[in-house]
Formats: C-alpha cells, structure tokens, sequence
C-alpha cells in the first residue's frame, strides 16, 4: 500500500474527493476498535480454505450489498466447530452446510458454524453464506462508497482490506496463516458500469437491467488481497512482452475524465514490469492479467493482479507492481514483518528511478528516502508486537516503507549485487515460501546462503535495533600511506556498533580513489595505500549507509570554502577547507537571513539537509574562528 503523502499535485481534479482521507480521529476509532474485538481471533484455525466464490450484487449509488459465499475448505484437525470472522452489521439471511441448512451464531465479528457431522482430519466441506447489509459503515473504511466524483456524479464502490477489514465485507479467515488456494468473483451491477476484479475476466453476462462480472483467479491469495471495484470506467489495454515470449495484458480501468492525464503514464507499466521481470524472474501471475483500478483514496493498493490507484504517476505504478512479487506472491507471514512488502516496495521504486529514468531522478529520490530514514533515532523497522494494532505505526512511512528500503540498500551494498539480487531470486523462489508467507529470519538465511555471510548481526543491528550511527573520520596523509580513524557513535543505545562496511573517496583535483573500510568496533584506524597527494575525503559519497557523517583532516593545508552539489536539491555539504566551522548563515538572494546554524562539534564539513529550501539562489556564509567565506549556491526543487 502507498499513501498519498506528496503528490497531491498530480491529482488536482481528484482534490475534491481526497478529503476522504482517515483523520486522526478516525485513526482513534480504529484502534480502539482493533485492541477490542477482533483482533486476536483465531477464526478458522481448524480449516484449510481451499476455494472461495463470492457473489456480489452491488450498486454504486447504494451503500447496501446483497452476497453469497461459498466457502471449500478441507478439515486439519478433527473439529465438530467452524469459525469464520464475518463483522456483525452484516445479516446473515440463511446459511448451508454441504447444501443444508444448518445451526451458527454470529457475534463478536465471528461466525460460529457447528457441523450437523464432526469432521475428522482432511476431510472436505463446504459452507454457504446468504448475506446482506451496509458495509459502508465500517471502522476500517475496508469497503467503501464515494456518491459522485469532481466531475462525474457516479458513484464508486471499491475495497481496501489491509490490514483488519476483509471481514467487513466477506466471510474469511482475517489474518496471515492461510492463503485461499483459489477464487471466484461474480459481481452483478447495473449495465454501463464496470467491475475491476482480481484474476482473469471470464465473462459478462447481461441480466435485465444488470450485468454480471466473473472474474477467475487461479493463484493461492490472502484475504486482504481481494478486493472489487466498480464505477461507469473507461478501459484500455497495453501489452507487454517478455524475452521468455510470453505476453501479459495489462488492463486499466479508468474514470472518463481521468484518461487524459492517465493514459500516457500508464504505458510506463510495461517497461517497470519487463524491468521487475529481468530482476526478479516472471510476473507471479503471468497466466492472468496484471492491472490497475482507479479509485478515490489517497495513494494505491497492491491488490492481486490488480492495484488499485489514484492516479498513474510513475513511483506509484512501480510500487504496487514491485509487490505483485513482493507482498503479494510473497506475504508478511506477520504485521511485524510489514517492511518486507512495503520495504521493498519502496527500494524497488527507487531501483525503477534509477536503472529506467536518471541518475538525478535516483539521486533525489534516494535522499528523499535517506532522510525519511534517518528521522527517528528510536524505534525499529520490525514492528514490536504490542504496536501491531497500531495502523499509523505499521504503515510509519519512516520506518516501514524508508528504513526498510535503506534497511535493503546497505543489505546490497554489505553483500554486493551478485549476491544480493542472487538471494532475492532464491527467496522468491523457495517453494515453502512462494505463493506463502514470510518473516524477516526466511529473507535472511536466502541472502547469508548467496553470500556466505553470517548476516546476524546486521539484521540485529538495522531491523530488531533502533536508530543509526553518527561517522567521524579523522585523517590525514604521511608520504604514501593515507591515516583514516573512523569513530563511530551509535544514537540509539539499542545498538552498540551498526555492522555496515563504510566507503570512503579521497581524492585532489586530478585523481581519486574509494576504499571499503570494514570495521568491527567503534573506533578503528586504517592505513592505506596511496601515491599521489589527496586533499580532501568524503564518508560514503555514494550514499549507500544510513549515517550522519563528519570528517576531520588533522594536517591539511588550508584550502578553499567548497559547496557541493551545486545546484543543491535535498542534501547540501560545506567543506571549509581545513578549518573547523562555527557558524553557518544562509541568504537568499535579497539578503535576508535565511538560516543560521551553530556547529558544535570540530568538524571542517558539514552536510545540511535542504529539501524543504523553495528554488532559488542563496548565499552560504561559514565563519571560523579567524575568517568568514561566502558561496553561491542554485538551490532546485526535488
Ligand atoms: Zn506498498
């Protein structure tokens, strides 16, 4: 899932419709919610749910759905009981077991069934729910309704059921324990509209005023990844061809009005999925559809073979196609382990920026990230249990979605691409996690067999620990050996020492020279080879570590006030010669004082964080203790 944080900007004729965002008191609500009831439900513990067909009779001007559902499940241990989680502002009018009515009761959100026979172990059944009611009224919002649009009066109807709200909706196993094996959705509604559904479309057939959608899907799928919508949606295909000669449609369902703005942006699936595909290995559904839905909450949802979308910019298209394989081929076997959909999600965002738009579009995206990242010193990527309930805290853009892509960057960088996109590979393809789930220990031990390293105390350090480091290196130059000290201060008190190599460039006007500095402590100091005279060093000028970085040169001649990159977009670093800096002022343009900082520590270079700057040009003024140099930077908007 992506949030729409940002790029508002992009979707102005939807601004109208956003305000549905959940406000803080609606989050209130929801959690409380969440921590009452239903949370700890062991519904369907004792079934293996093998097949779902879900009859939906909806109309997009009504709140009001009329359902059926017919449930295939094989017993996996004796049981004479059959629970399912079913929300209790749903009626149920009649409920069969095998084809015969038979005695439940529902409350709490579940559905108790006791069987007319008691099952033993692997034998199969099967339950028939007759249902009705306004799902629309629900804390999770998981199903929802939307009268018209800015300019449209059509109704919309869609589902959004991550994390606790399929229940609302349908009768399931809410959790993350059984994937069902396979599914059929028949949604009847009234003739103009269309229904977006997961899988392929089978058939339309007009009845009457009505029409019915099948859509078939044939992949083991986790409740919260089924999803439907529907709306008076224009469509259009693209097609995409993969070097292995399959081909894979991909289906958009659009608003009308929303065509001119969408159907460019769309066509960038295609290169993104055949990218995906090169990395990854095939599309996980490649016998179906791949295909976006729009809708009208803020962002996108991955759901199974079809995301559903506010709009179409390009991050948004590349991150819910990257959990096709990640999130859904592949679920969290666990809410703790959210980062290893949404981590990854993000980190393949940013690979798509990189390897198919710019090095700038990667660099600012990146820092974008990078600075996200580093927002919070405590707290960690892997979500403690008692904060499982806690939506705002799983779905934490800093630690969820930002850490854990830097979380899989430095991963890559410890272990080196080969090794890296090599465990991916084998992850993805283990047969006891694909089309299942997966914890953070399973993405681990792939990623230590492809390296050969024991990857313990990484994963301690940046995904069980808290916070970052902060870098100093002291250095200077004796003839032909260069004299680095890195000393290390961890900000969290969790972590002792952040296992991570550090790359360092040193370089002079002409030449230049990186080395990838291992250490194993908090203060290490290396000698190393160099045959030309350097003048300045930087700490990870690739940015592959999360750090704040600080770099002291003991015996350098003095030098001249740099200011780097020039123009400047998120992140802008002074290195004052070799003079220690205790005053930073910036201008703008006009001469007015724009920023002042006082800079404690003896550091000749300092890195200041400038993505909230408006575009233009400043004046940086650094004052030591017997000098004050001025610069000109441009500064861009990201
Ligand atoms: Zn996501």
């Amino acid at each position: 899932m992506q949030r729409l944080l940002i790029f508002l900007f992009v979707v102005v004729p939807y601004l109208g419709a956003m305000g549905q965002e959940l406000t803080c008191k609606q989050f209130e609500t929801l959690h409380k919610h969440q921590k009452s009831s239903l949370f700890k439900s062991s519904a369907g513990e004792s079934i293996d749910i093998t097949h779902v067909t879900l009859h939906l009779d909806v109309d997009p001007s009504q709140n009001d759905l009329t359902a059926k559902a017919v449930i295939t499940f094989k017993a996996m241990t004796a049981t004479s009981i059959v629970t399912l989680d079913l929300a209790d502002n749903l009626h149920i009018d009649s409920l069969l077991y095998n084809g015969t009515s038979t005695v439940f009761n529902h409350q709490f959100d579940v559905l108790t069934i006791t069987l007319p026979q008691p099952l033993t172990a692997n034998e199969r059944g099967r339950i028939q729910v007759n249902y009705s009611g306004d799902p629309t009224n629900n804390p999770y919002r998981s199903y929802d309704r939307s009268k018209g649009r800015v300019e449209d009066t059509t109704g919309v109807i869609w589902t959004l059921s991550q994390p606790y709200g399929a229940h609302q909706w349908w009768p399931c196993k809410d959790g993350l324990t059984d994937k069902v094996d396979s599914l059929d959705m028949y949604i009847t509604i009234p003739l103009g509209m269309k229904a977006a559904g997961i899988g392929s479309l089978e058939q339309v057939e007009p009845i009457g005023t009505k029409q019915t959608y099948h859509w078939k899907h044939r992949y083991p799928i986790t409740t919260y990844l089924v999803a439907f919508a529907v709306t008076n949606y224009d469509e259009f295909t693209d097609w995409v061809r993969f070097p292995s000669g399959d081909s894979l449609p991909i289906l958009n369902y659009i608003f009308p009005e929303y065509i001119p703005f969408g159907r460019d942006p769309a066509r960038e699936t295609v290169r993104i999925m055949q990218l995906f595909d090169s990395l990854f290995g095939a599309y996980p559904f490649i016998d179906e559809k791949y295909g976006h839905a729009q809708f009208l909450r803020g962002g996108g949802m991955e759901h199974q073979t079809m995301s559903f979308m506010v709009d179409w910019n390009f991050g948004l298209v590349a991150h819910e196609l990257g959990h096709q394989w990640f999130g859904d081929m592949i679920t969290c076997g666990s809410w703790q382990d959210l980062w290893l959909n949404e981590g990854f999600a993000t980190y393949l965002t940013l690979l798509s920026y990189d390897i198919l738009l710019s090095h700038d579009d990667w660099i600012a995206n990146n820092l974008h990230s990078r600075t996200r990242a580093m927002q919070y010193r405590t707290g960690s990527v892997f979500v403690q249990a008692a904060d499982t309930l806690d939506e705002n805290r799983l779905f934490s853009s800093q630690f969820t979605y930002h850490k854990g892509a830097q979380i899989l960057h430095m991963l890559r960088w410890t272990v080196g691409d080969s090794a890296f996109f090599a465990g991916l590979r084998s992850y993805l393809g283990d047969q006891n996690l694909r089309y299942g789930f997966a914890r953070s220990h399973d993405l681990k031990e792939h990623i230590e067999r492809s390296s050969g390293n024991d990857l313990s105390d990484f994963f301690d350090d940046w995904l069980y620990g808290e916070g970052y480091p902060s870098i100093t290196a002291t250095w200077h130059q004796s003839g032909d050996k260069l004299v680095v000290r890195l000393q290390q201060d961890t900000l969290a008190p969790s972590v002792d020492h952040y296992s991570v190599p550090v790359e360092i460039l040193v370089k002079n006007q002409d030449t230049k020279a990186y080395f990838r500095l291992e250490t194993e402590s908090n203060d290490t100091t290396f000698t190393l080879p160099i045959n030309w005279l350097a003048d300045s060093l930087f700490i990870d000028p690739n940015y592959w570590i999360l750090s704040r970085n600080y770099v002291i040169h003991d015996n350098q001649p003095a030098g001249d006030l740099q200011l780097y990159p020039n123009p400047t977009l998120n992140d802008l670093t002074i290195v004052n010669g070799n003079t220690p800096i205790q005053q930073i002022s910036v201008y703008t343009v006009d001469g007015k004082l724009f920023r002042e900082i006082s800079v404690n520590r003896a550091t000749n270079v300092f890195t200041m964080n400038t993505s909230e700057w408006i575009a233009g040009m400043y004046f940086v003024s650094v004052q030591s203790e017997n000098d004050v140099r001025t610069g000109r930077i441009i500064h861009l908007n990201p």
